[in-house]
């Protein structure tokens, strides 16, 4: 399951991941590979693990009480009262399994398309046709309201809690006031997110729209189908049931119309898609898809860009940018303005071409044109490295052997491939840097 961090991940690291994603492609496509990256606890965080492992369990909620305690005054001083503040408090301790969470130090370098192929299933497809004939008459309403396509809303639920499939899984779900309280106390990276976080928790429950028994999410506190954080909840959670809760937990119109509320809130653009899967024309010059640099659709067609489905381009005077994970090797898309509202919900580019796509097959709508590299994927920091000082031992100045993937690397990485006969697409994949190895 990818939504336990999605929503965390969203406010904590989301705006800086994606400043870094949007820096260099090889960097996206790491990100692309593994949003968990931005996971990995900071030195300081496992420092602070490292101590609290030595202290008694006992000793450890001793602490954890005392700051209870003391975390009070914060939370009065943001309009918490002392009633709520109590009730939420009452009983709550130290949850050792969402400290361990903030710990994990893995860098996946898990390709976009394995990515894909796991979280668009046939089944995920499947059951997300049956959701929308199962709450049609919801959904007109939801698309009436909003302006955001049913398909959009229901791939969303689909990917945030497998149509709320998640929501029953006890090993999963947590009580939210217990996990951000944790978190609070010592999540490391994650203290001043618990902290926020739990004070927004407190708000809900002050509106009484839940109490705090109900009150369930994921360890970084995703709530609900839509895997709302308590600020996006209060932010942009409506009732559309009209019971006077909003309740993005037990009821799916409240729920699906919060995701179309937040969407609609962030931009989205109606009766418009998200993007096109598109046909590169043969010798395409793919420095032009390094940056985010936007063009208009009509711009695009002029390089000789079009649709894979062999159609014009609905609005020409639309702006895309060009994302293409895997170069010349896979799929190539040209990104709308409702693409980036996606990432709104998780920013991750991965993850956003997963809804629009997960969302067009919903529609029924076919599997891209093009196949993915199978076996191929990006590079991790080390094998980053490799690459850059085989590039540069190669006479290909590939700069600062830094594991990061800039313009002069890819640069460098297009000269490599213009001079051994291929698509010069300047993407670091393993397929590259073995034939590098490979002298
Ligand atoms: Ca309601």
């Amino acid at each position: 399951m990818s939504f336990i961090t999605i929503s965390a991940l969203r406010s904590i690291l989301g705006a800086r991941a994606g400043r870094r994603a949007s820096r260099t492609e090889g960097q996206r496509a790491g990100k692309t590979a593994g949003r968990t990256t931005g996971l990995r606890a900071g030195g300081l965080a496992a420092a602070v693990l490292v101590s609290l492992a030595l202290l008694t369990p006992a000793a450890a909620q001793g602490g954890f009480d005392s700051w209870k305690r003391s975390f009070w005054r914060e939370a009065h001083a943001a309009g918490i009262s002392r009633r709520t503040y109590d009730q939420a408090m009452r009983g709550v301790t130290l949850d050792r399994e969402v400290i361990a969470k903030t710990d994990n130090q893995a860098e996946f370098v898990r390709p976009v398309w394995d990515y894909l192929e796991r979280v668009v299933s046939e089944s995920r497809i499947e059951n997300g046709r049956e959701k929308l004939r199962e709450y049609a008459p919801v959904l007109h309403q939801i698309e009436r309201s909003f302006g955001v396509d049913r398909e959009v809303v229901v791939a969303i639920w689909g990917m945030e809690s497998a149509y709320g499939a998640v929501l029953d899984n006890h090993k999963i779900m947590k009580p939210v006031v217990r996990s951000l309280a944790s978190l609070a106390y010592d999540g490391g990276r994650y203290k001043s997110f618990g902290r926020k976080q739990l004070i927004a928790a407190m708000k809900i429950l002050q509106t009484g729209d839940v109490d705090a028994r109900h009150m369930m999410g994921s360890w970084a506190g995703a709530m609900g189908h839509t895997q709302f954080i308590p600020t996006t909840y209060n932010a942009y959670a409506v009732d559309f049931d009209g019971d006077g809760k909003r309740n993005i937990w037990t009821s799916i119109p409240d729920a699906l119309a919060s995701t179309a509320a937040y969407l609609n809130s962030s931009g989205w653009e109606a009766g418009k898609t998200w993007g096109y899967e598109v046909k590169l024309p043969r010798g395409f010059d793919y420095s032009l898809g390094d940056t985010r640099r936007k063009r208009t659709l009509a711009q695009w067609s002029k390089l000789g860009v079009t649709r894979t489905e062999g159609r014009d381009f609905p609005r020409p005077s639309d702006e895309a940018f060009l994302f293409a994970p895997a170069g010349a090797k896979g799929p190539a898309f040209l990104m709308l303005k409702n693409f980036e509202v996606i990432k709104r919900y998780n920013n991750a580019d991965s993850y956003a071409l997963a809804v629009g796509h997960l969302a067009d097959r919903l529609r029924g709508g076919d599997a891209f044109a093009r196949d993915w590299p199978e076996g191929d994927r990006p590079l991790n920091d080390d094998e980053r490295k490799s690459l850059q000082a085989l590039l540069n031992r190669l006479g290909h100045e590939a700069g600062a052997v830094d594991g990061k993937i800039g313009n002069q690397t890819r640069a460098a990485i297009r000269e490599y491939q213009r001079n051994s006969g291929m698509a010069p697409d300047g993407v670091a994949s393993l397929s590259l840097l073995e034939m590098l190895q490979g002298g």
